[in-house]
């Protein structure tokens, strides 16, 4: 995000989301993410910052954590219900755990080197805008202010969806 132009801090702690413009909820393992946000007292304050419409960039957990509906989490995974998607985690890792495709972006001609790593399968993009696709199937999204990706764009070394969230956050914040 640094290199997109926005300056950043990580939230530890609720305290931190106070005055934030933009959120990235990245990836990593969305049950322990969700295990550790309730425990650490953020897992409310963070799905009622994102609900106020606080612009957020969730990316690979990041997406199953802001989905409406999960299937082959765990059966107390409760996800912030927010995006109006369904979403199936590691449902490309039993195919393969990790791989690099070229994406199609909207209205953007040039390929997205993406890059998945025990990604969640869209299995229903409900009433979202779908942003990004991988031989023709949806892995990104958006609804409002909140942008949502199967893939780590920040491994590409490509800005373009770095810098697209940051107008998204500066259109809201002006
Ligand atoms: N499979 C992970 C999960 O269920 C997501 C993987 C990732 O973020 N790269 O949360």
């Amino acid at each position: 995000m640094a290199a997109a132009g926005a300056r950043t801090r990580l939230v530890r702690l609720k305290e931190d989301l106070a005055e934030l413009d933009g959120l990235v909820i990245p990836g990593g393992e969305s049950t322990t993410m969700t295990m550790l946000m309730q425990r650490m007292g953020l897992y409310d304050s963070v799905r009622q910052a994102v609900r106020d419409g606080l612009p957020t960039l969730g990316t690979c957990a990041g997406m199953i954590l802001l989905a409406e509906r999960i299937s082959d989490g765990l059966p107390d995974q409760p996800g912030f219900g927010i995006l109006d998607i369904a979403v199936r985690r590691n449902g490309y890792g039993r195919q393969v755990d990790s791989f690099e495709a070229d994406l199609e972006l909207a209205g953007d001609e040039r390929p997205f080197p993406g890059v998945f790593i025990r990604a969640p399968i869209v299995e229903d993009t409900g009433s979202t805008e779908v942003i990004a696709r991988h031989e023709g199937d949806p892995v990104g999204v958006r609804q409002g202010s909140v942008m949502a990706l199967a893939f780590h764009p920040e491994l590409s070394g490509d800005l373009r969806l770095h810098e697209e969230f940051v107008h998204l956050v500066e259109g809201r914040a002006s």
